[in-house]
């Protein structure tokens, strides 16, 4: 019968019921990387000669998460950046970007990659930033760093056109000559030539790995770009069907930014554009219009929520409930590891889960785990453009499975699964990871490389580029005076 198959032996899987997921005592039987057949416990067929078998008795099995948005070089600055609101905190972790070499472009995204194997993620959407533009050596680096892991990942380098300075914007009279870092008066390289580099990276990548890396295309914001590129990135997205992601309405500043440049709402506009489409992700998407909602449900485009970064950075509370009673396609992300700061998307899970509850009177429109989960596994896959590839555990999709050890402290006693899995557990009893049938993580480590070098090396090149930078650093804080006054103008144009 061909290759040798895999077992996932009469685990608690958590299985498709309706919308969310029940538990139910299943043996899983793998091929060729993709879930082969379910079986009942009693009426699954004997392994043959050569085959693996996993026991996964003492076991919660479910489909691997699916982190729709982090950035990996924040992972090498992981608790260096102070709390402040979004416009002053990237003063601050742009400056510790600047620079990076190929391999510590690796090194990060191998780090991020780590936490989220060890803490159930199977799937990440890298909006890989490179400062101040996308290059073919960084992209490499990125696309090999989770090729040589193994997780699924969907790499979407930013593009921008626009200096930050330009879009707060700033008055010229008050940006102190060569201060700034990238914040800076710097002329960024010419869109044509960002978005001929991203094509060829696509063209490269998309695909790659037996499909586990595919490719997409990440402006920044609508307000970082000029409205060539992204008709370009938009046109770029429909030829080779993959997804556009990019910030969108993240800040009330960002917002009457919005009006400033177009006169209107920011979705409008981008409606308007032909932007919006199914390929389309709008991250954070909380200072939204009344309108923008029908916009995007009438061009199916998708929002991704990040309830963790929002709280870390002030930027608002999304109005997910209302979405969801819409329909709207919805994944979950942690955002980077300088804004929340894990790539833990258990824990995001559980914020999308309770945080709404605040803002919702009708406990009948809360989110709660179940939902939770849904999101953070199948939507969060729909999202990606994957949905039928992963984000479910179903004959046909890629065996992409995270084994929980149930003799956890969040499962014990065991009662509700999917609320123990969403509420209590935090990674710690991730015991066995499979991305498309590959054990990729055992008994809690990674399989395919020495986590412990990296660490040390991590380490060794975090001071270094921390030292490097200080320069850059205090160039960017010139700058948070000016920022500060800006934000206070642009939070008063919106209120108006
Ligand atoms: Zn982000």
């Amino acid at each position: 019968m061909g290759t040798p198959a895999t077992w996932v032996r009469e685990g608690l899987c958590l299985l498709p019921d309706g919308a969310e997921h029940a538990a139910r005592r299943t043996t899983i039987e793998i091929r060729d990387g993709r879930i082969a057949g379910l079986h009942e416990p009693d009426a699954a067929p004997a392994a043959a000669p050569g085959d693996r078998v996993i026991d996964g008795r003492r076991h919660l099995v479910a489909s691997g998460f699916v982190n729709c948005h982090t950035h990996s070089p924040d992972n090498l600055i992981r608790g260096s950046a102070p709390d402040l609101p979004l416009e002053l905190w990237s003063l601050h972790s742009a400056a510790g970007r600047e620079e990076r070499s190929p391999r510590e472009i690796t090194v990060a995204a191998l780090l991020g990659a780590i936490e989220m194997l060890r803490t159930g993620t199977t799937t990440v959407l890298d909006h890989i930033r490179m400062s101040p533009h996308p290059t073919p050596e960084g992209l490499e680096a990125v696309a090999q760093a989770y090729a040589a892991i193994g997780i699924r990942a969907v790499i979407a380098p930013i593009v921008a056109d626009k200096p930050i300075v330009q879009t707060l914007p700033l008055d010229p009279d008050d940006i102190p000559p060569n201060g700034g870092g990238s914040y800076g008066r710097a002329p960024l390289m010419p869109w044509t030539e960002q978005l001929a580099i991203v094509e060829a990276f696509v063209r490269r990548w998309h695909g790659g790995e037996g499909g586990r890396i595919t490719a997409a295309i990440g402006p920044s914001g609508p307000q970082r770009c000029s409205d060539p590129l992204l008709a370009a990135a938009a046109e770029l997205s429909e030829r080779h069907d993959i997804v556009l992601h990019a910030h969108v309405l993240e800040t009330r500043a960002q917002r009457a930014m919005g009006f400033r440049l177009w006169g209107k709402g920011m979705v409008r506009s981008l409606a308007e554009r032909g932007i919006l489409s199914p390929r389309a992700n709008l991250v954070h998407f909380i200072w939204l219009e009344d309108g923008d909602l029908d916009l995007v449900a009438r061009h199916g485009a998708a929002v991704v929520h990040n309830p963790v970064s929002n709280a870390r950075l002030g930027s608002g509370i999304c109005r997910l409930p209302e979405m969801l009673a819409r329909g709207l396609r919805i994944g979950l992300g942690t955002d980077s590891a300088c804004c929340n700061d894990s790539n833990n998307l258990l824990e995001t899970a559980k914020w999308a889960s309770m945080v709404h509850a605040n803002t919702t009177p009708d406990h009948a429109d809360w989110v709660g785990p179940y939902r939770a989960h849904a999101l953070a596994t199948r939507g969060g896959a729909d999202v990606l453009g994957l949905g039928s590839v992963t984000g479910r555990i179903e004959a046909g999709l890629a065996a992409d499975l995270v084994l929980y050890r149930l003799d956890a402290p969040a499962f014990v006693p065991l009662i509700d699964p999917v609320r123990q899995l969403v509420h209590a557990e935090n990674g710690a009893s991730v015991d066995t990871v499979l991305v498309a049938g590959e054990v990729v993580l055992e008994n809690g480590r990674c399989t395919r490389l020495d986590e412990v070098a990296l660490w040390q090396e991590a380490e060794d090149l975090a001071r270094r580029r921390l030292e490097a930078n200080r320069s850059i650093y205090a160039a960017a804080s010139e700058l948070s005076g000016p920022v500060q006054r800006m934000i206070r103008r642009l939070q008063g144009e919106d209120a108006r």
